[in-house]
């Protein structure tokens, strides 16, 4: 590593995340006088010259068929072979489950540290990487200085917008990996069954709790997902304990940023909360008026879901039509 690494390295194996990344690893790198360079690693890998279009100055390319599948080790040895040719200054990783895992390996390789799911990155007086991350559930935000180099952060999707593309070239260097023998055996690989909920892309998203007493009562929340032209999501108790939708929304669930989100009899506790503090508008509708819900909701209404709905319903018809 030279004495004043400059560069950022930016890497994800999802590319729309990858391509989140590069606006702010552009800022970071005019910080540090470097530049951006970024790592695709895969098999057969498609428009390697697109990270040139969002700023990458050099694409470092590990392409075989040894990457088709992620192998954390296989993708290890290919980021530190990227790491000696970028000799970066900052590491951005893409905090999929894949990410995360590949970035600790990393970090545990460079002997540095690594601030994981940042919302927000600078770099501060010293040179040192800031970052902001959500902790307890995200009911506070920590703001971490990562005091070793390369620092490494993980991102996670849309904690950054897409930057616009621009004409752009770069050099493309393939790097030459030596893949580790693997110490874990795939033995089978199976497509996961649940189709894709389109919870996390949804403008308007309306979503049951246990307020609702019998999964056929979900039908009034349809009706209104209907004529907003909604998606329909729910609290963790509805699909973990009761079975009666496939995924949840929160922490431990899926993470949605409409722009407007209706929890109905839902208690909004920080689990759920965490999952939805990135929408727009948060309606809520709780007979209790202690209910938390109501504290983080920019429109309360307290009643009975069995009344309101069916009104609401009612009240969205005839003004929509
Ligand atoms: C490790 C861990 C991870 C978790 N992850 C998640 C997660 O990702 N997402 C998640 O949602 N939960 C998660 N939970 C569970 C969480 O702690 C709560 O148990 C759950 O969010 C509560 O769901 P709820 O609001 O639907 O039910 P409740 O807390 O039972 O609330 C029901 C609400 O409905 C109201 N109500 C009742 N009847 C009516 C009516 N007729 N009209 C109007 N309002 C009515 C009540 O006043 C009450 O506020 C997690 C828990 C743990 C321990």
């Amino acid at each position: 590593m030279s004495a004043v690494a400059r560069n950022v390295l930016a890497f994800s194996e999802d590319r729309g995340l990858l391509i989140q990344l590069l606006g702010k690893g552009n800022e970071l790198a005019d910080s540090l006088g470097g530049e951006l360079n970024v790592l695709l690693v895969g098999s057969n890998i498609s428009d390697p010259g697109e990270p040139a279009r969002y700023g990458s100055t050099k694409t470092l390319v590990a392409d075989g068929p040894g990457f088709e599948h992620f192998s954390v080790e296989a993708y290890r040895a290919a980021f530190l072979k990227a790491v000696e040719a970028s000799e970066p200054g900052i590491i951005l990783i893409g905090a999929t489950k894949r990410g995360k895992e590949l970035a600790a390996r990393v970090a545990a390789a460079l002997d540095t540290g690594c601030m994981t799911e940042c919302l927000s990155l600078e770099v501060d007086e010293e040179g040192n990487l800031m970052g902001e991350r959500l902790t307890y559930a995200g009911s506070t935000i920590s703001t971490e200085v990562s005091r070793k180099t390369p620092h490494i952060a993980t991102i996670p999707a849309r904690a950054f917008e897409k930057p616009e593309p621009s004409e752009g070239v770069c050099e493309i260097v393939t790097l030459d990996v030596s893949i580790p023998d693997p110490r874990v055996k795939v033995v089978e690989r199976r497509d996961k069954a649940k189709g894709d909920t389109g919870l996390e892309d949804a403008p308007i998203i309306v979503s049951a709790g246990r307020g609702f007493k019998a999964k056929e009562d979900l039908k009034i929340l349809e009706e209104l997902a209907g004529v907003l032209g909604a998606k329909v999501g729910c609290s963790r108790p509805i699909s973990a304990d009761l079975g009666w939708m496939e995924e949840w929304i929160g922490i431990s669930g899926r993470k949605v940023s409409p722009k407007l989100y209706f929890a109905c009899g839902i208690s909004g506790t920080i689990q759920h909360a965490a999952g939805i503090r990135d929408s727009q508008i948060i309606v809520s509708i709780n007979k209790e008026e202690s209910a938390n819900i109501h504290e983080i909701s920019d429109y309360s209404i307290v009643g009975d879901l069995y009344a309101v709905l069916p009104a609401l319903v009612k009240a969205l018809k005839e003004k929509i039509g």
